[in-house]
């Protein structure tokens, strides 16, 4: 692949005698919709949270539009574009849902809270929360306690969290989870319009959702990379068939 946005070359994790990620390689180009596939336990979330910093690899490089950020601190890795929304809620309950977004706004930007107070800085911060609420369709519940929204909008919010931070590349940690029907068809009509204005590694078991919004796939078995191509390449690999997709 000519200039990926992102790249990752041999990437080993190792929990105790575990080989969570074991000599992962992929290429995300940009404007593409990756997803990443596997059986429980398949080093997917260990390679998301290396992606973004939060853990480090023991082996391997990731490049992000050429630079090396393999040795870059995960809050410097936000500052150049990489948003990770999580599989477990982040939000702050007892906060409404536009000031989850601002604070998250004004963290990326560097800033302390002691913005808050400053009326112009704040009015920006907010005009930002708002208008990454208007794309995750929540601007009507701007102003409701997080605590106070249902599981599917919670979701939603959380993408808008990770907007607000202008993401290059957004990575997305099993978004339609505990969705019930009606709330995962919306938040796949969301990702549908999203991808087309950013980057998203999106880590699924719900092979409707995966099938329905990839254009690549890579299908991690033990930590390794087992496959990757595109959705019709996918559905027809047979070791994938047999190692995941026999299963579901
Ligand atoms: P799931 O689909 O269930 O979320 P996954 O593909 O995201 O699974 P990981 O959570 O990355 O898989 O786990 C990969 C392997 O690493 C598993 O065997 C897991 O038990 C192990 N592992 C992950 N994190 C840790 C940790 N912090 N300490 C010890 N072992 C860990």
């Amino acid at each position: 692949m000519a200039d990926p946005l992102l790249r990752v070359e041999n990437l080993v994790r190792r929990f105790g005698g575990i080989v969570a990620t074991d000599h992962v390689s992929l290429e995300v180009a940009r404007g593409e919709l990756h997803a990443i596939i596997g059986p429980n336990g398949a080093g997917k979330t260990t390679l998301i949270s290396q992606l973004t910093g939060q853990l480090l690899p023991h082996a391997g490089t990731i490049y992000l539009a050429g630079q090396d950020i393999t040795r870059v601190p995960a809050w410097r890795r936000s500052a150049l574009g990489l948003a990770r929304s999580f599989q477990i809620t982040s939000l702050l309950p007892d906060f409404t849902a536009i000031d989850n977004v601002a604070l998250a706004a004004q963290a990326h930007d560097g800033h302390s809270f002691r913005f808050w107070g400053n009326a112009r800085k704040e009015s920006g911060l907010r005009a930002t929360a708002f208008a990454a609420l208007q794309r995750v369709g929540l601007v009507e519940r701007a102003n409701t306690l997080v605590s106070k929204l249902s599981h599917g909008e919670q979701r939603e919010l959380e993408l808008a969290v990770a907007l607000a931070t202008s993401p290059q590349v957004l990575l997305l940690d099993e978004p339609m989870a505990g969705l019930g029907i009606t709330e995962s068809s919306r938040m796949v009509k969301l990702l549908q319009e999203l991808r087309r204005e950013v980057t998203i590694v999106l880590v699924e078991h719900d092979m409707d959702a995966v099938f329905a919004l990839a254009d690549r796939i890579s299908v991690l078995v033990y930590g390794r990379v087992i496959a990757s191509g595109a959705p019709s390449e996918i559905r027809q690999n047979e070791e994938v068939k047999r190692a995941y997709l026999g299963e579901q």
